[in-house]
């Protein structure tokens, strides 16, 4: 991959990105998760069961739901391709909050949160005194991080969904160089 982009094959305008696969994403975060709900120590110490405990495979499907329900309903094909991404993070972001039942940054988010509900306990400062809410936002911010990569999976053909290349001509303007060259 760096010598493709070393190589410069669409020249000193186009910038390339690798796509990685939304399996391999969604997998890692999954693993992450689950690592952060059973491991006994982070970096600020331990970790009660107590509290892992909050993180059960439950909330952890929630969590992950969080994301492909944010993209497939955020990232419609007509939209500029700068909302396919941003719409959609924001209900990533959101989403650690929401699983937690923490609202007080509430903000409008249509079907996706709706905001306090009855009868909901704010859970999120519970992991909060032992460091786990910081992992579970670096493994969120990972997803995040890879938004863009997941979206294009998402509306891209199968042919090109494993391992391709995105060429990126700046601008906007985005050719794809996975063809055969035969
Ligand atoms: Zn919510």
């Amino acid at each position: 991959m760096k010598q493709i982009v070393a190589s410069q094959p669409y020249g000193p305008n186009f910038l390339i990105t690798k796509i990685e696969c939304k399996n391999h994403i969604m997998r890692n975060y999954k693993r992450r998760l689950r690592e952060i709900g059973t491991k006994t120590k982070n970096a600020t110490g331990s970790v009660p069961g107590s509290v892992r405990s909050l993180l059960d495979a439950d909330r952890q499907l929630r969590l992950r739901v969080a994301v492909t329900s944010a993209i497939r309903y955020r990232s419609a094909g007509y939209l500029p391709f700068q909302q396919r991404i941003d719409e959609p993070a924001k209900d990533i972001h959101n989403g650690p909050y929401h699983v937690f039942g923490d609202h007080r940054c509430w903000t409008e988010r249509g079907f996706f949160c709706k905001g306090p509900k009855e009868g909901d306990v704010c859970l999120a400062d519970i992991p909060k005194e032992v460091g786990m809410w910081d992992d579970i936002l670096s493994a969120k911010n990972f997803v995040a991080h890879h938004l863009s990569s997941l979206i294009h999976n998402i509306s891209t053909n199968d042919v090109e969904r494993f391992n391709s290349v995105l060429c990126k001509f700046l601008g906007g303007k985005r050719v794809y160089f996975s063809m055969r060259v035969s």
